[in-house]
């Protein structure tokens, strides 16, 4: 096999037996599910890691923050390699955590004590319940992002599976929103058992945030909680609380603690510490050792070498990149907050929306070798000056190809589907529905007059359509007179969700049509071979057999004659920047499909999959063909 076709075998597979975290969970979808790259990382070192197909990557992700000394950090993988030898999960606790939790207590002014977690989900959990087994009270203010699990879920409406009982014990208030908090723990007054927060955000906090809140646990008798999970040993090597100067009841750390392995960390006062036996905190691999083992070996790091000093140095010159970039391109953008812990800021440029902005910068990136993920750029001590220089330069191109893109539209240059949020909508054609203007991948909008009263439907006899595949082009989809209605053109575009694996990205939308007493019947024919009529596919199609042709793509465009049965059709293949695209000469005719109510709009949606790798010598399968109609909620 070949690299991309590794890669088209291990995404397949992934997809059969991975029902989330493939790639992503929905955050990163966008990027990954349907991005070009990269999909799997097969190895990582230093402030680099390399995909399935061998690409290299200059990492801004670092595994989220995780491996802040950079990937494989030698004194880490030294300490990991002697405790692999000496045992990884011992049957009672090592001295290893004596040692890591002095030097935790030693570093972070809000630490007396330490109990350890595996995720920082842990040890969130474990704050909470802590605090209301302290305080006897069950309402939990949260700012910021602290985990999974039910306490701190339940805020989101939209995430099922949480007891209702628990939804309104927890309140949420805004990033550097003292008044908010104040609010709420008036709202909810002697009930308030913890205030969580993140202290350091997208951005920095302004000087009386923290020491507000500080003063308003005291003052309400609740426990204040910093959630370092991000923010301790990246920020300051005592987290953002020794930055603020203020000491909170209970610290919760994870992600820099064990550079990559494993490890979380509830800090505490030591008053408060002591209530944590009966709350039952324990878990299988609690005295796992391969994780303090790195942990210790991090903090040595961090005690010899000034490692925040450096993510910020390197911080400071990417946002100075990043500015200087956006500057030559007229683009108000902003990497904003601490050095350390940078985040993207975007707007919408021209045609494009701040999202579709902001895909195609990324997807930009990562195709030039830049790892950057939405929104974060996190610096680690592996990252060089030069890396900061090969960044920059890849900055500036991204940005000047989303100028181009801003006035001329996505579809040429994003090799992931452009989405109907990507992009403002072009402005409606004026006269005729008809003819050119309509930018491939785009939601066109019929023209009023089809929403006109009076207006009726006409079903169609006979052919009611014509399409043309064109390389780079996508479909031309013309829909001849019928009735009132004008002929129009739409185009379409078969982008690839994945290398070879495609799915029609792009939709149009017939958001006005009149449907009237008729039937709006959509459906999906393949031409007949020699036959002058047009073969009914239903609308939804499966191959049982499915169809194998070969091309080669020696010239990048190959145009493959299809045959299915007494059903004939052309496949034009086209590699462009490295992806496959797939169009298919496939035509629009009445056949009796799903009917919105009459005169809704609706959403006509074709899918076809076509199955096979990208490069060379092709064999494609086409898998499926089918069409959906459904109304139209936009
Ligand atoms: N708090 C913060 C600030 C985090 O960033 C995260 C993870 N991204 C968590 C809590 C939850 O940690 P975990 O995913 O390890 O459970």
């Amino acid at each position: 096999m070949n690299p991309e076709q590794r890669l088209d075998d291990w995404i397949g597979r992934a997809r059969t037996v991975l029902p989330q975290n493939w790639p992503f969970g929905a955050v990163w979808a966008i990027h990954h599910e349907h991005g070009p790259y990269p999909h799997f990382v097969e190895r990582a070192d230093g402030a680099r890691f390399w995909d399935v197909t061998g690409r290299d990557y200059i990492d801004w992700f670092v595994g989220g923050g995780v491996a802040t000394l950079g990937h494989r950090h030698p004194a880490v993988q030294r300490a990991m390699l002697a405790q692999l030898e000496r045992g990884v999960h011992l049957s009672l606790p090592s001295p290893l955590e004596v040692e890591v939790a002095e030097s935790l207590c030693a570093l972070f002014p809000g630490a007396e004590q330490v109990a350890y977690g595996k995720n920082g989900t842990d040890v969130t959990s474990a704050a909470v319940r802590l605090a209301r087994a302290v305080t006897g009270r069950e309402h939990v203010l949260i700012s910021g992002y602290h985990g999974w699990q039910d306490w701190a879920k339940a805020i989101r409406a939209e995430v099922p599976g949480i007891p209702a009982a628990l939804r309104g014990l927890v309140h949420e208030f805004g990033f550097d929103d003292l008044a908010g908090a104040e609010r709420l723990l008036h709202e909810f007054h002697g009930q308030v058992a913890a205030i969580v927060v993140e202290p350091v955000r997208t951005g920095v906090p302004s000087p009386e945030f923290l020491p507000g809140l500080r003063q308003l646990a005291d003052r309400h008798g609740c426990l204040l909680v910093f959630d370092e999970i991000v923010t301790g040993l990246r920020v300051a090597r005592g987290g953002a609380q020794a930055l603020a100067g203020v000491r909170p009841d209970l610290t919760c750390l994870a992600k820099s603690l064990a550079n990559g392995l494993p490890l979380a960390a509830l800090l505490g006062q030591r008053r408060w510490m002591r209530h944590l036996p009966p709350t039952f905190f324990a878990l299988t691999y609690q005295r796992e050792a391969l994780s303090l083992a790195a942990a210790r070996a991090s903090l040595e790091v961090f005690r010899k070498v000034d490692v925040t000093a450096h993510l910020a140095r390197i911080g400071e010159a990417v946002r100075a990149a990043f500015a200087a970039a956006a500057a030559r391109h007229d683009l108000p953008w902003e990497l904003r907050g601490h050095p350390a812990m940078l985040h993207m800021h975007f707007t919408a440029v021209g045609r494009l929306t701040a999202r579709g902005a902001s895909t195609l910068f990324v997807e930009c990136c990562q195709r030039q070798g830049i790892y950057v993920q939405l929104y974060r750029v996190l610096p680690c001590l592996a990252h060089s000056d030069a890396d900061v220089e090969r960044t920059a330069s890849v900055f500036a191109d991204a940005m000047a190809t989303v100028r181009a893109a801003s006035t001329a539209g996505l579809a040429a240059f994003l090799d992931s589907p452009v989405w109907n949020d990507f992009e403002n909508a072009p402005p409606p054609p004026q006269v005729k529905w008809e003819g050119s203007g309509i930018a491939s991948g785009a939601w066109l909008e019929a023209p009023a007059e089809f929403a006109a009263p009076g207006c009726t439907w006409v079903r169609p006899a006979g052919d009611v359509g014509q399409l043309a595949a064109q390389p780079g082009q996508g479909i031309r989809f013309r829909v001849p007179p019928l009735g009132r209605q004008r002929s129009s053109d739409l185009a379409i575009d078969l982008l690839p969700s994945f290398a070879g694996d495609f799915r029609v990205a792009a939709r149009f939308s017939i958001p006005s049509w009149h449907v009237g007493d008729g039937v709006l019947g959509v459906g999906l024919a393949l031409l007949g071979e020699g036959a002058p009529g047009w073969h009914e596919i239903t609308h939804q199609t499966s191959f049982g057999q499915t169809p194998q042709v070969r091309a080669s793509l020696a010239e990048n465009v190959a145009t493959v004659p299809l045959a299915y049965g007494k059903h004939a059709a052309t496949l034009v293949l086209e590699r462009r920047r490295g992806v496959l695209r797939a169009a298919c000469d496939v035509d629009w005719r009445e056949v009796v499909s799903a009917v919105p109510a009459a005169g809704s709009p609706c959403r006509v949606r074709f899918f076809v999959r076509v199955k096979g790798p990208t490069t060379g010598e092709v064999a494609v399968a086409l898998e499926q063909m089918k069409v959906e109609v459904e109304p139209d909620r936009a």
